[in-house]
């Protein structure tokens, strides 16, 4: 059995390096805002602006967040987000961690994301909504005019401070819609606070033909996600741990080709899943849904997508060539316009075709003939998983 650091993988089963996936191109279409800061950063703001925290070291701050640590519940897990916070309610602040979010991501080769967060949780100091939407529309678009990393925004409503803020939140979505906010969640507290209270909210973004998704089948059964999908329309699943438990809602999200955002080390630090080797994205991989692998939060969960798609390979024992139809699952699940979108998925699936089974680039001259066949495959990429 061949270790994780085995530095030539032979293609005979030998685990693939994670430098590999760092070089691959990648999607990451979860990602919270608010729990993707770097320490640096929150200690730096905090200092100028005279911000208390628990800790002025980042290993203090590291330890007090609890970063990729095993919280056991959801609700434990969110508490971090309290400190984050603290730093992003000024309009240079959030331009500059939304640059760096980008600015982290593009470092290991993120092309494509969607970040989301509430922005009604950055008005403490009385900043307008329409300000801190477009602090962080700034932040994304100067990381794309220095990287060329492309980065939408979903905005979110939280399940359990009130359907009305959510109203607001879903009417911020809909005068954004165009100007890079693609989409609208629901996150926040699962186990109480049932999607169907918010169902104003998703009407109001669907009637305006704007995307969206819900934290779902996380902290509750699938129950949450049959109602996310048949009350209030979603489009994806965020995490969707607990869709196994239904076989039958399970077969109807495939049939529909509903995509599922899954984020396995933060599901194991809320919960949801024991361990990473235990998660359900095999199975929903293998069954054939369309499964996207994403960081949940780069900071809180201490993750990369490289690390997140690693995990995928060795320690769910999904294969390199499985890894490489997930990273394109993501590009194709992601809510871009269909021609941005298609675009994208070309240019990837030719980039991806220059890897072989064990992870390493083929060697020049079969390269142009994978470029071929890549690009006549283009148009319908990686089936059966499409
Ligand atoms: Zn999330």
């Amino acid at each position: 059995m061949a270790k994780q650091d085995d530095p030539a993988p032979s293609g005979d089963g030998a685990i693939v390096p994670l430098e590999v996936f760092e070089a691959l191109p990648k999607t990451d279409l979860h990602v919270h805002l608010d729990g993707s800061l770097r320490l640096e950063t929150i200690l730096d703001i905090a200092k100028a602006e005279r911000i208390e925290l628990p800790s002025t070291s980042a290993e203090g701050l590291h330890a007090a967040i609890g970063c990729g640590k095993n919280f056991g519940s959801l609700v434990d897990y969110l508490k971090g987000f309290d400190i984050t916070l603290r730093v992003m309610q000024t309009e240079e602040s959030l331009e500059r961690i939304a640059f760096e979010l980008a600015e982290d991501a593009q470092r290991e080769n993120v092309r494509y994301m969607e970040v989301r967060y509430a922005p009604m949780l950055h008005t403490r100091r009385g900043l307008k909504l329409t300000k801190v939407v477009e602090a962080v529309l700034d932040g994304l678009r100067r990381a794309r005019e220095t990287y060329g990393i492309k980065a939408n925004v979903i905005i979110c409503g939280i399940r359990n401070i009130s359907p009305e803020s959510s109203y607001e939140m879903a009417e911020l979505a809909v005068a954004y819609k165009g100007r890079g906010v693609v989409g609208f969640d629901l996150a926040g507290a699962e186990a109480e606070f049932p999607a169907k209270h918010h169902r104003d909210s998703f009407q109001l973004v669907r009637d305006n033909n704007i995307n969206c998704t819900i934290h779902a089948g996380e902290a509750y059964g699938p129950e949450s996600i049959a109602q996310a999908i048949h009350v209030c329309g979603a489009h994806r699943i965020g995490h969707g741990c607990r869709l196994r438990e239904n076989g039958d809602l399970l077969h109807y999200l495939n049939d529909h080709r509903i995509p599922l955002e899954c984020c396995p080390s933060s599901n194991v630090q809320t919960g949801a899943v024991r361990d990473v080797a235990s998660h359900p994205l095999k199975l929903y991989y293998d069954l054939g849904l369309r499964v996207t692998v994403n960081t949940d939060n780069r900071l809180i969960t201490d993750t990369t997508v490289s690390k997140e798609l690693w995990l995928c390979h060795a320690k769910m024992g999904l294969s390199f060539s499985d890894v490489k139809s997930i990273i394109v699952a993501g590009f194709k699940s992601s809510f871009r316009p269909f021609h941005e979108k298609q675009a994208a998925l070309r240019r990837v699936t030719q980039e991806l075709a220059r890897y072989d089974e064990s992870g390493a680039l083929k060697s020049s001259p079969p390269v142009a003939v994978e470029s071929r066949r890549a690009r006549g495959s283009a148009e319908l990429p990686a089936e059966p998983h499409s």
